[in-house]
């Protein structure tokens, strides 16, 4: 498979499962974009170490995915855009009479709205190609849920709804949208839930990994961010030019549960 000619836009992509997906895309060959609400050298350094490393071109661009001007303008900057992956995520963990207004808002733009923008923006570029890719990171909690996780689930449960709705009023134009649902992969964001989870289960970092984290991935493994990569490149390669309006599950078998 080759990407040569393409242009990817990661939304937060300068950590986790988005870095992995922009190294997955530029090792088929994609030049790339990354981002993320920060303007530090590393950020920089990252994209120039994809550029180095797969002899594609390699762009950061520092955009806050929870404003919607900024996500609009994240594409608009890099000009064309073939390959869409909205990736940008947070989490806050909280019983639901408890959860922060500001917390539910932040998960919303972030998560779910950002979608929206880029999706706009990005439409009539691939329109104008004849060709295009979306792809939204989703989760298992975009087709199932948990307690206490009531934003980011409200969010992934609308970006599969979202996705859907893209690829019904981008059929028949060469463009495609999907979502990735990952179970649990083992990123920054999930290393921040981990102190948290052994306070409240009074357990060690290995058995909560173990009974807690992974109690609903039959696989017992967490999903690694080549895998969701090498998920991603495939829904934009031609073998994947009928797949839309789908989500597809990376999850050790949580959803078959
Ligand atoms: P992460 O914390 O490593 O990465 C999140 C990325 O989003 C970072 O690059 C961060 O800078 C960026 N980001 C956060 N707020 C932003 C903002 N306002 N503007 C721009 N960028 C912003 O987390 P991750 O685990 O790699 O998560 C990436 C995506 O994958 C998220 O959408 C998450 O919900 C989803 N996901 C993760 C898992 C998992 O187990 N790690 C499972 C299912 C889905």
């Amino acid at each position: 498979m080759s990407l040569a000619g393409k242009t990817a836009v990661i939304t937060g992509s300068n950590s986790g499962i988005g870095l992995g997906v922009a190294y997955e895309l530029a090792r088929a060959g994609a030049d790339v974009v990354i981002n993320s609400f920060t303007d530090r050298s590393e950020d920089h350094a990252l994209a120039e170490q994809i550029a180095r490393e797969h002899g594609v071109k390699a762009r950061y661009i520092k955009a806050d995915m929870s404003v919607g001007e900024e996500c609009r303008a994240l594409v608009e900057t890099t000009g064309t855009c073939d390959i869409l992956v909205n990736n940008a995520g947070i989490q806050h963990v909280a019983p639901i009479e408890l959860f922060p207004a500001a917390k539910w808002d932040a998960i919303i733009a972030v998560n779910l709205s950002s979608a929206f923008h880029t999706t706009a923006a990005a439409l009539p570029l691939m329109r104008a190609k004849g060709w295009g890719r979306i792809v939204n990171i989703a989760s298992a909690h975009g087709l199932t849920a948990s307690p206490y996780k009531s934003a980011y689930i409200a969010a992934k449960h609308g970006i599969v709804g979202l996705t859907k709705t893209v690829a019904l009023e981008a059929a028949g134009q060469g463009i495609t949208a999907n979502a990735v649902c990952p179970g649990y992969v083992l990123t920054p964001l999930i290393e921040s839930q981990i102190p948290d989870q052994m306070k409240t289960h009074g357990m060690d970092r290995e058995t909560v990994i173990r009974e807690v984290m992974l109690a609903r991935q039959p696989s017992k493994q967490f999903a690694t961010i080549e895998q969701i990569g090498g998920t991603v490149a495939f829904l934009c390669s031609a073998a994947a030019d009928q797949i839309t309006g789908t989500t597809i599950s990376v999850d050790g078998g949580w959803t078959a549960l």
